[in-house]
């Protein structure tokens, strides 16, 4: 037997946006495919920059 250094590179998808992330340690955001999708699966950046929109009161007639 030869002796091979390819080792099977186990990919998952990613929470968040599905792509597909190589389980490897140069994946450092594993299993995200990125920093943002790490943050949005936290919901740390949900305060800053994903405000849900309120409509403002209609003030109706009394
Ligand atoms: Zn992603």
């Amino acid at each position: 037997m030869t002796s091979q250094s390819n080792t099977p590179i186990k990919t998952v998808s990613c929470p968040t946006c599905g792509t597909p992330v190589s389980w490897t340690p140069e994946s450092r955001y594993r299993p995200f495919c990125s920093e943002r999708c790490k943050l949005i699966d936290l919901g740390q950046w949900a305060d800053e920059s994903y405000r849900v929109p309120t409509s403002p009161p209609d003030e109706l007639g009394e």
